[in-house]
């Protein structure tokens, strides 16, 4: 018997001391935070508090300034040589952001490509996958997220709703080890909500590990493993949705409840 840690308890996304600055202004002041393989943490907290920096920076969208990200075990950013640490190169940072799939507020489809090409691009292009494979791929996304009859539409043909739930299966496609999701329902009307949130419902009971930020406490609830309240920078509160969003402990998170409940 091996007296290692199984593969499967060690956290997927691991942040240690990460922080942010954009010139005089910083924005994360130490963010410790571990997600497990299959967890969904919900990161919720007022509008400025760093949650999308904090996505962009596990994604390596942004440089951090102290600490270190670890997706998978692999350091983001840098990759070792000896016992040093060196700045990965442009190639080696998008090679390492295909494992991270990214959903942000506006759904950002290709305009000139239909349903399906817009979830074969990436695949094909990046990991120069086979067609018939990637293909056959999409088509089963498009049917998981309800889509499928729309494989031939182009963007502009759907409604808010019905692209973000594109937008989701073009990220699966490229099967990621794990999904970021920035406010995936704040641009849309609300009643175009619920398909949305259903479609990441689905995926969290797949087992997919998932980092949601959010303002829908009752996503977070139902769905999330751990929320994650974020206050100025920094990580005040933790825990099960129940304890935080239930019964909160810090008066920040109090009056963060107070105003989105
Ligand atoms: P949240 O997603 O929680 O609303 P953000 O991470 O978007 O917060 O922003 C945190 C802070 O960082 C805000 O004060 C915002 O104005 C600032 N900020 C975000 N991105 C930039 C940038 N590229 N340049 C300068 N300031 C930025
Ligand atoms: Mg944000």
């Amino acid at each position: 018997m091996s007296i290692q840690t199984a593969p499967d308890e060690l956290p997927l996304v691991r942040a240690e001391g990460v922080r942010k600055s954009y010139g005089p202004l910083e924005v994360l002041k130490g963010i410790d935070l571990e997600v497990k393989r299959g967890e969904v943490v919900c990161l919720i907290g007022a509008s400025g508090s760093g949650k999308s920096t904090f996505l962009r920076c596990v994604n390596h969208l942004e440089k951090i300034d102290g600490g270190l990200i670890w997706v998978d075990e692999r350091v983001v950013g840098y990759r070792l040589k000896g016992e040093k640490l060196h700045e990965q190169s442009h190639n080696e940072i998008c090679a390492d952001r295909t494992d991270i799939g990214m959903v942000f507020q506006h759904f950002n489809l290709f305009p000139h490509m239909t349903v399906l090409e817009n979830l074969m691009e990436a695949p094909l292009k990046v990991l120069k996958q086979r067609k018939d494979e990637v293909r056959r791929r999409a088509f089963d996304l498009l049917e998981k997220v309800g889509m499928h009859e729309k494989a031939h539409a182009y963007p502009r043909q759907l409604s808010g709703g019905q692209q973000q739930r594109v937008a989701i299966a073009r990220a699966l496609c490229m099967q990621p080890k794990v999904m970021l999701f920035d406010e995936p329902t704040s641009a849309l009307d609300p009643e175009l909500v619920g398909e949305v949130l259903r479609v990441m419902k689905d995926l969290a009971k797949s087992g997919m590990t998932m980092i949601v930020v959010t303002h829908e406490m009752g996503f977070a609830r139902d769905v999330a493993d751990r929320v994650v309240f974020m206050h100025d920078g920094r990580i005040i509160e933790e825990g099960p949705a129940e304890a935080v969003i239930g019964r909160p402990q810090h008066e920040r998170t109090r009056a963060f409840l107070s105003a989105v409940l």
